[in-house]
């Protein structure tokens, strides 16, 4: 049988440590980590994944404070509200919730964060030392997947690692962070010859294309792990009822593969665990905590 790679569960796991990190730190620090959560316009699946930050910070004892701003706001007081933020000692973390409608120049706006408050690792200095294999913010569904990995003592090093997608979101942070523990790692996209020959050459495979159901077992190595990062929600034939599905197409590979993560219940939790790490972390140190919490970083 083919274990099940649970994120959910390793994300509970994961928060009780840090629920209690912050109970035992907050005696030096004399107050909680802080999180700001900035969203611009009324994107509905936005609101969704705010609120879900929102009640993950209150499990653990994180502050979360949430800058909701009207689309019709000038990129210059977005600006403003930033550089308030990374001057606010009482602020450890801080995002801005993608997508932002188009008219706001994102990249410009990310680079205005403060790389040490850079909570999604997506300023170009944390992509930067990434690079480099120097320590920094790394991007969070990355770093969810490594700690997934890790939590089943499947290693990375000398592995051959093949990843579809290339983004700046979870591709092309995955591959780096990958290739900086020894894996042997492939990055693949849209425009990759003879796609499915390349995948079934690994041994760990990881589709992040946010193609519903695009790998089939025809990808897939007898014994490979498969890392599904894709989530969709897909309407049933008649439109009465949705259900959600990620870029593999389970049924079909899950009696080749040794391990699997589900969708919903995979990657996705740990990624909102690993946001909740990286405040943290950024609170560790400012105010020099111990560093019990270490192993969790990528
Ligand atoms: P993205 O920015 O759209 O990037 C998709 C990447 O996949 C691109 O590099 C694209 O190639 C490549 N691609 C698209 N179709 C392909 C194909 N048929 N064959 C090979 N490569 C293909 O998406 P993203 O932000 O990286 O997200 C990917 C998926 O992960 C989405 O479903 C998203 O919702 C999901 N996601 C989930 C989480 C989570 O926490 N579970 C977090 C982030 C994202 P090109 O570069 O050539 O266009």
């Amino acid at each position: 049988m083919s274990l099940k790679l649970d994120g959910k569960k390793l994300s509970l796991e994961i928060e009780e440590r840090l629920n209690d990190y912050i109970s035992e730190n907050k005696k030096i620090a004399k107050r909680a980590p802080g999180l700001a959560v900035i969203r611009i316009g009324e994107d509905p699946a936005s609101g969704v994944y705010v609120s879900n930050k929102q009640r993950a910070c209150s499990r653990i004892g994180i502050k979360s404070s949430i800058f909701h701003l009207e689309e019709n706001v000038e990129q210059k007081e977005v600006e403003q509200l930033i550089n308030k933020l990374n001057s606010d000692n009482d602020i450890d973390g801080m995002l801005l919730q993608l997508p932002i409608p188009k008219k706001f120049d994102e990249q410009k706006l990310i680079s205005h964060i403060n790389p040490s408050k850079d909570v999604d690792g997506l300023n170009e200095i944390n992509i930067g030392k990434l690079v480099k294999n120097e320590p920094a913010m790394r991007s969070c569904t990355p770093a969810g997947i490594i700690n997934l990995l890790r939590s089943q003592n499947i290693s990375i090093e000398g592995k051959n690692i093949v990843v579809i997608g290339r983004s700046l979101l979870v591709g092309k942070p995955l591959s780096l962070m990958l290739l900086n523990l020894n894996g042997t790692v492939t990055m693949t996209h849209s425009k990759t010859l003879n796609l499915n020959k390349i995948c079934r050459e690994a041994d760990i495979l990881i589709a992040a294309a946010g193609k519903p159901n695009l790998v089939d077992s025809s990808f897939v190595k007898e014994g490979a792990v498969v890392i599904d990062v894709g989530i969709h929600r897909l309407k049933s034939s008649d439109k009465s009822q949705t259900r959600l599905c990620g870029d593999v197409l389970l049924e079909d590979v899950i009696s080749k593969v040794f391990a699997y993560t589900p969708v919903p219940g995979g990657v996705g939790p740990m990624t909102v665990t690993m946001l909740l790490v990286n405040t943290i972390f950024s609170w560790q140190k400012q105010f020099g905590l111990s560093s019990t919490l270490n192993d969790l970083f990528p």
